[in-house]
């Protein structure tokens, strides 16, 4: 490089290490000129560079010879001869690797360099004539002979032509970017004019062969003239270089300009884009706000709201509040309206369909829909299907809304505690929703659905205020006409809605809102009925619902009991539902699998598809015992039989009662501990064995807690039995409470009670003669096999139930 050298030479000489030498007066040229030619010099051959008189430049040797050679020379302040290489590729050159012509030089430092290699600093003198070599070891030796000096015979314009040399020069320093000042301050104060061809030529960024020639030129003019030629090359190259720079730079400005401005554009596009785009949002807003054929007040204030909306910046929090409101009103039903279907058989040909049994409750809605039908308005008080899970109330209600063309829409009130969760919440809160009300509707999509307002027993109050009187203006004929939602602010009406409500328990439902109920009570189903549900409607349902074909699916009647029997213990038919479903799906499975045609699956292979059976049912004690009873449960998964142990041992006269029993149960014992006590002459039970003995209770069996004031006869019975050592009709079953002067209490659930009873194999139940009325709901296929006898007082019970 042009500027490389003169960089490190600069480097160098500041660097204090070599000796300055001042180089650019006359003096010093002349003391380069070596009086006394020698006839042989010992010859340094020079890698990729060309070395000229009265220069100094550092160069690093490396070749052993040529250490050797500085070494010595540096040692004995010998001169040298330093002479070009033809090619910088030869290692170990030979005589006809070298240039003719070199040019002496003074070695004024040797450094030794941290890579091994010695720097070395030469200063030219005169050049030479390379004859013969005249030794090899240990460096080269060769004759020389004297070069005509060109410095000696000047042209006339020798000044003219050095002052363009030097010119040019700075020029083209000037353009080379980052040279430090020194070269161009040097070159300025070069007087003798052959040595600044010289300095020049030796800088110059051209090849070895063609610097070799410049030295070897020994017209001054000749040699500028090369050395001009040669210098506006450079100068045009580095004006090229510089255009090209120019040229790419501001391309690189362009693009970042163009980048620049086309941002700003996009930004402004967007701006005006969602500008437009908001305002074609709003429009359609209004579009639909005036669709919706809303009551005019809310419609003003659905507009208002627009209005405020459209105000508002996209990105506000406010914004979004805003834009969720208006979306909520105008996805609210507001006259969107179904046909209604008035036709009553039509509405009984679908119960039917869906339903099996369950007549007295097809009654009792076909008399509520012929109510409606009839006065063309929903009725005051809300139909309310009240039984245990799975018996139909909501499928009931489906096939309702079905009959009658109207959308079903089902929401759950179980565990509703907050009034805000029916009425909705003020839109001033943060996530303010509508309450389940509005939600509800906003699904029917019209205004006159079938809403099934699931588990209204499970409604509770707390702090936060009291859900069920929100619910009482939902159902309140006179008042959901103007239902108001904290969220919509303004009235909705409610009033062509079709409201049934769900319960588990009808104890449960809060008395306010049972007032406005019209209860229809589901039992739980006795086995033949599940039965026949399965058979009937499950399994197809299920298959249909699976995308199976019957052909591809049998469920024998044998493994259908077993799914009743000893899979599922429940009031209706919802875990049985979900067991056919899982056999559906393991079926489909298989067929796909291993290439199956058909599955037939019975009570065989039951077991194999989905496992081991889970319950027993509470088998009957095979004989007549002391002390144990057989009473009758109501628990929420239907009816189940309760045995009762009951044994004494000297004690005190205390009573214990275990086996996961509530308080009622636990009075019930108590009470029919001093019934017993009480009659015990009329018993013949001897009264010291009270006060001599401790009398255990235990209700085994189940881990489900027990209770309900319905124990009383059998636990009397069992006391009774233990005292008096008569033992108990093992084919009995009783239920019903008992008062201290042994009243018969009437019972809830006889028909649950019974089909437990006929299931595990009882003979006969006792019941109280209250709910003799209740005898009608226990199923035939029941009836047929089990004797019902009614009884008023304990001492009847006794009469029949403890054998002499
Ligand atoms: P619930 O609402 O009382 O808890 P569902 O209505 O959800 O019970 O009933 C559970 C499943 O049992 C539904 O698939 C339903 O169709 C079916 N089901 C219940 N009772 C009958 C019945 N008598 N006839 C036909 N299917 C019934």
């Amino acid at each position: 490089m042009l500027n490389k050298d003169l960089v490190e030479l600069s480097e160098l000489m500041s660097g204090g290490e070599a000796e300055i030498i001042p180089i650019m007066t006359e003096e010093n040229i002349k003391d380069l000129s070596v009086s006394d030619m020698p006839e042989s010099l010992p010859i340094l051959p020079l890698k990729g560079n060309v070395f000229f008189p009265g220069v100094i430049i550092p160069i690093t040797a490396g070749r052993e010879k040529s250490v050797k050679l500085i070494k010595t020379a540096y040692k004995n302040k010998q001169i040298i001869g330093i002479v070009a290489q033809k090619s910088a590729d030869i290692e170990d050159p030979t005589i006809a690797d070298l240039y003719k012509v070199g040019t002496m030089a003074k070695v004024i430092k040797t450094l030794n360099m941290p890579d091994g290699t010695t720097m070395v600093i030469l200063q030219g003198m005169d050049r030479f004539s390379l004859e013969e070599l005249v030794q090899t070891e240990p460096y080269w030796e060769a004759r020389v002979i004297e070069y005509p000096d060109g410095a000696k015979d000047l042209p006339e314009n020798y000044m003219a032509l050095a002052e363009a040399v030097k010119d040019m020069y700075l020029r083209v320093l000037k353009m080379v970017p980052n040279i430090p000042a020194d070269p161009s301050f040097a070159i300025q104060n070069i007087e003798n004019h052959y040595f600044l061809l010289n300095y020049v030529a030796a800088h110059l960024d051209v090849n070895v062969s063609e610097k070799q020639k410049l030295l070897e030129i020994n017209d001054f003019s000749k040699r500028a003239n090369k050395v001009l030629s040669i210098l506006s090359k450079e100068l045009e190259l580095q004006k090229l270089k510089l255009e090209i720079q120019r040229k790419v730079s501001s391309d690189m400005d362009k693009q970042q300009r163009d980048y620049l401005l086309t941002q700003q554009l996009k930004t402004i596009q967007e701006e005006l884009g969602d500008k437009a785009k908001k305002e074609s949002d709003i429009e359609e807003l209004r579009k639909k706000i005036y669709d919706c054929k809303m009551p005019k007040a809310i419609e003003e204030k659905a507009l208002n709201e627009l209005s405020r909306y459209a105000m508002l910046s996209a990105s506000s929090g406010e914004s979004s509040i805003s834009r969720t409101y208006l979306d909520f009103i105008i996805s609210l039903p507001w006259s969107n309206k179904s046909e209604d279907c008035k036709d009553i058989l039509k509405a009984k040909d679908q119960l039917d369909k869906d339903h099996y049994g369950l007549d007295k409750v097809k009654d009792r809605i076909l008399e509520y829909l012929a109510v409606c039908i009839m006065t063309q308005k929903t009725p005051q008080a809300i139909l309310c299907l009240v039984g245990p899970p799975g018996v139909g109330k909501t499928s009931l209600a489906k096939s309702i809304a079905k009959a009658m063309n109207k959308q079903f829409i089902k929401q759950s009130l179980g565990g509703v505690k907050d009034e805000s969760e029916i009425r909705g919440h003020r839109r001033t809160y943060l996530g303010a929703l509508p309450g389940r009300i509005l939600q509800g509707m906003k699904r029917a999509g019209t205004i006159n659905p079938v809403f099934l307002l699931d588990e209204i027993d499970k409604l509770t109050s707390d702090y936060r205020g009291d859900p069920a009187s929100a619910m009482l203006e939902v159902l309140d004929a006179e008042q959901n006409k103007f239902f108001s939602d904290n969220y919509l602010e303004e009235p909705y009406d409610l009033s062509n809605v079709f409201f049934i409500a769900t319960a588990n328990y009808l104890e449960n439902i809060p008395p306010a809102l049972r007032d406005r109920l019209e209860i229809v009570q589901l039992s739980s189903y006795t086995e033949y009925e599940k039965f026949e549900i399965a058979k009937i409607h499950l399994i197809d349902k299920q298959l249909e619902i699976h995308g199976l074909s019957k052909a591809d699916f049998t469920l024998t009647d044998e493994a259908i009991w077993m799914l009743i029997r000893e899979y599922t213990r429940e009031a209706g038919v919802r875990e049985l539902e979900r067991y056919i479903g899982t056999l559906i799906r393991k079926a489909i499975k298989t067929i796909l699998m291993n290439k199956e045609n058909k599955i037939v699956i019975d009570e065989n292979n039951l077991t194999s598809w989905i496992g081991k059976p889970r319950f027993s049912y509470t088998k009957l004690d095979e004989i007549d015992q002391v002390g144990i009873v057989t009473g009758l449960a109501y628990t929420q998964y239907g009816g189940d039989t309760l045995p009762i142990e009951a044994t004494c041992y000297k004690g005190d006269g205390r009573l214990l009662l275990t086996g996961k029993l509530g308080d009622v149960m636990k009075e019930s014992g108590q009470a029919a501990f001093s019934y017993v006590k009480n009659n015990c002459e009329k018993l013949n039970i001897d009264p010291e064995l009270f006060s001599k003995n401790d009398i255990h209770i235990h209700v085994p069996e189940g881990a489900v807690p027990k209770d309900g004031p319905s124990a009383g006869v059998a636990l009397t019975t069992a006391i009774a039995s233990l005292l008096t050592h008569r033992k108990v009709d093992h084919t009995l079953g009783m239920t019903g409470e008992i008062t201290l002067r042994g009243r018969v209490l009437p019972i809830g659930g006889l028909r649950e009670k019974s089909i437990a009873a006929h299931r595990s194999g009882l003979k006969k139940i006792l019941i109280p003669k209250e709910n003799v009325k209740d005898i009608e709901d226990i199923p035939e296929t029941v009836l047929k096999d089990l004797q019902i006898i009614p009884v008023s007082t304990a001492e009847e019970v006794l009469e029949i139930a403890l054998l002499k």
